[in-house]
């Protein structure tokens, strides 16, 4: 189901919304004059099309949001005849707060200012008969869109093994990105999905109907294709809209295109912005040659570049500078600031991935209460940009253990994941058989021919019989109550959990072990292995982190209750919080400390990514790289580990060629903790000495063979002292109405015990749940320097 906001836009019109006139009396165009010319010029240039191509942080976002403020203000244009268009949700709420800001008052109405997606489902609400819907038309999410293909692929006898539902999405999805609908798919396509892609297509496209749905790649390909057929339709929009804004130009789609160029059309007061060194969505059908060829498109049109950056130190953006410089296929723009001094971009290796998250974590505590003569800053205003998403698991954890609040943006957090919740549910269940919720998770995942039907068998044996749903299983299993491939199938599955339940408590492999097995004897693990769409790979990677997490648990229970607490300690909205994101879902957005972690080859730039598209995906990244350099204002910290675990083997990573692109006078070398720290040799004479060697060891080639060899000492970093150490044997003595310390919740008093897990009134930080083993007593605690 949907969840756009579908109030109805045009309706909108007729409640009272701001009066341009009225506003014009009173309100002065202050937002005017805070903007440079070239700005001036872009929001003042009202009529006509616009192009404004200019690189990061040059204000262009501010100045798209302050050309709606002035069509307002100006009485020009009424809230409900703008659309204005962008990428994401966030960036949507983002563009809405500005223009209130800087029209000083919130802003009723806007309707037409969202996501592609969430404004064409509006609008296909309204026209859904003129392709075949009714007005009520569902929105499958991926995981339906998928059961339905199979469905169709089963249907025409294809191995669904070899040419999974995955696959078929992925073709279909990029064909609707550019705008084809089944019979304008071109000749050359034909061999797609081993031949029978097409086809395939037009049945998907049949159903759909039928079932009265959409995927997400239909809302614009419907629109486009209701535009195209109903000229009548089309000119109706093109009236209402009399001014399109478009903020991320350069990340456009064919369809997305085409469907902004019809609504222009008429009357083409139009005003894009992008940056073409900020295209990154190549692999989802972005063409940036939509911004490029924007003049050709609209003729006449204003084309605005600026120069000016408002966002980033000189520093930084001569790293980044530096780094883009390495594209060929660009058209080249220098960026200038009137700012000066600030620290360079700092750099710095580390031994392994968990050793960078230490490190970040230490890092970010020490910004928070004010390091190097600098003020404190907020947590909201430090963020961790990483290229893959797995990467995040290895900062959460550091941050729970820790107690820093983090959020966790463009997607769920880790043991949120699909993938995640999936295999602690096959854990969960080695542990307990009674853990009926895990059971009926998994029972047919992966497929096992178990449908509604046999799980309703299941459920009345387990009913009946007063059992748990593992032991109604064994009763269907041992009854033949379930025929055919879903008997065997769940025959297979009591087998399994009874095996993986006594090797459990025969403790006859170690918790990492049975992980393993237990995914892989499920078939789980074959299940993404076989799974050939983009995010098939990050599941796999995800899972592999999933049981390295485990390797610093005792075993299997306590892991298990450390993710529970996790879910169970949701902190509230309005807390202070790091950010954890993507690149991808860091465009547009600025924050005074940004760390970039894993800047290592293969991971970022994405060996995937060069594999499959050779040096334009080494663009693509690259961009990618400048788009993460430019999101920070002050301070930019870039790092690289030389082991990374990469599918459960340890290996040695060779820091990025982006690293290498990195000019040196932007840059700082930090000394890297756990390499030469703690007692090796720190003799305060040869310091400095040293400390210049370490440098130049780090900038050298040696340094990367070094790391390459994994030949690197990990020694205790020399901030680790100040940690706590935590006194195991401490924890049974825990009673009730103790006084404890927290590293991060400071002193507070205990007041109940479940297991390992203690609820805490701190003093300061109010009633937690938390694991034993991270608390002291507070006597310990008193000469901790703190
Ligand atoms: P990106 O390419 O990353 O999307 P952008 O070009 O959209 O960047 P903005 O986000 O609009 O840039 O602006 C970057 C920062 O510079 C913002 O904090 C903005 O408020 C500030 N800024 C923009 N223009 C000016 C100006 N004329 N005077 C002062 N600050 C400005
Ligand atoms: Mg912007």
């Amino acid at each position: 189901m949907s969840s756009f906001d579908e109030n109805d836009a045009f309706e909108a019109a007729a409640k009272p919304s701001l009066s341009a006139r009225a506003m014009m009396a009173a309100r002065p165009a202050t937002y005017l004059e805070g903007l440079n010319p070239a700005q001036r010029e872009a929001v003042e240039a009202l009529q006509g099309p616009v192009l404004m191509l200019a690189g990061a942080g040059t204000g262009k976002t501010k100045a798209l949001t302050s050309r709606i403020a002035h069509l307002l203000n100006t009485g020009t244009a009424r809230t409900n005849e703008i659309l204005a268009v962008t990428f994401t949700n966030k960036a949507a709420r983002e563009m809405k707060n500005r223009v209130a800001k800087n029209l000083g008052q919130t802003v009723e109405g806007m309707p037409w200012l969202g996501t592609f997606h969430a404004i064409c489902v509006k609008l296909l609400r309204r026209h859904a008969e003129l392709v075949g819907l009714k007005s009520n038309f569902t929105i499958l999410d991926t995981d339906d869109q998928k059961r339905l293909l199979k469905q169709l692929i089963l249907a025409a006898n294809i191995d669904e093994k070899r040419w999974p539902a995955r696959l078929l999405a992925g073709v279909i999805d990029n064909w609707k990105n550019r705008a084809w609908t089944p019979d304008k798919v071109p000749v050359g396509e034909a061999n797609a999905f081993n031949g029978r892609g097409i086809e395939l297509y037009a049945q998907y496209q049949q159903r759909l109907k039928t079932l009265n749905a959409t995927d997400f790649g239909d809302l614009l390909l419907h629109m486009v294709t209701i535009f195209q057929d109903h000229p009548d339709v089309l000119a109706q929009y093109q009236r209402w809209f009399k001014y399109i804004l478009v903020d991320e130009y350069q990340d456009t789609n064919v369809a997305q295109y085409m469907w902004l160029r019809l609504l222009a059309a008429e009357h083409k007061n139009i005003c894009c912005v992008g940056d073409d060194d900020q295209s990154i969505y190549g692999w989802r059908g972005a063409e940036v040659g939509n911004i490029l060829r924007f003049e050709k498109d609209f003729p006449g049109a204003k084309v605005i570049r600026l120069e000016q950056n408002y966002r980033s130190t000189p520093h930084i953006l001569g790293a980044a500078a530096g780094v883009i410089r390495g594209n060929e296929d660009r058209l080249g723009k220098e960026l200038w600031t009137e700012a000066e001094g600030g620290e360079k971009v700092r750099l710095i290796g580390h031994w392994d991935g968990d050793e960078e998250a230490r490190w970040v974590g230490e890092e970010i505590e020490a910004m928070q209460v004010g390091t190097r003569g600098m003020a404190g800053m907020s947590l909201d205003d430090m963020a961790i940009l990483v290229r893959a998403s797995h990467q995040m698991r290895a900062f959460e954890d550091r941050f729970l253990t820790i107690g820093l609040p983090y959020r966790v943006i463009g997607g769920p957090r880790f043991y949120e994941r699909l993938e995640i919740r999936d295999a602690m549910a096959y854990f969960r269940l080695a542990v307990s058989q009674d853990d009926d919720l895990a059971f009926e998770r998994i029972v047919n995942t992966p497929r096992r021919g178990l449908g509604d039907k046999a799980v309703q068998t299941i459920q009345l044996a387990a009913r009946q019989n007063g059992v748990s749903l593992v032991e109604g299983a064994r009763i269907c299993v041992d009854n033949a109550m379930i025929k055919g491939k879903g008997g065997k199938g769940l025959g297979d599955l009591v087998a399994g959990l009874d095996r993986w339940h006594a090797q459990l408590r025969a403790e006859a492999d170690t918790h990492v072990e049975l992980a393993e097995m237990i995914l892989e004897e499920s078939g789980y693990t074959d299940m993404w292995q076989t799974d050939k769409t983009p995010e098939g790979p990050g599941r796999l990677e995800n899972l592999k982190e999933l049981v390295k997490a485990l390797e610093s648990f005792e075993n299997l229970q306590g892991f298990l209750e450390h993710v529970s607490l996790i879910m169970d300690n949701e902190s509230d909205e309005a807390e202070e919080k790091v950010t954890i994101m993507t690149l991808h879902a860091a465009k547009g957005l600025e924050y005074p400390a940004v760390f970039l972690p894993g800047w290592e080859d293969g991971l970022f730039p994405s060996q995937r990514s060069m594999d499959e598209s050779g040096l334009k995906g080494l663009e693509e990244e690259r961009r990618l790289a400048y788009v993460g350099i430019t999101r920070a204002e002050e301070i930019c910290t870039i790092s690289f580990a030389a082991n990374r675990r990469v599918y459960g083997q340890w290996q040695s990573q060779l820091p990025s060629r982006f690293i290498d692109e990195l000019p040196e006078d932007h840059v700082d070398v930090l000394t890297p903790p756990g390499l030469y720290g703690g007692g090796f040799g720190a003799s305060a004479s040869s310091h400095l000495e040293e400390k210049a060697a370490r440098a130049d060891a780090y900038n050298s080639p040696g340094w990367k063979r070094m790391a390459s060899r994994g030949n690197l000492r990990a020694q205790q970093s020399p901030n680790e002292a100040r940690n706590i150490v935590i006194d195991l044997d401490a924890v049974s003595a825990f009673t009730q109405g103790d006084r404890v310390f927290h590293n991060k919740f400071g002193y507070g008093t205990i007041m109940g015990i479940e297991g390992d897990k203690l609820d805490i009134e701190f003093d300061k930080a109010g009633a937690k749940k938390v694991v034993a083993k991270f608390i002291v007593p507070a006597a310990k605690a008193g000469d901790v320097p703190f």
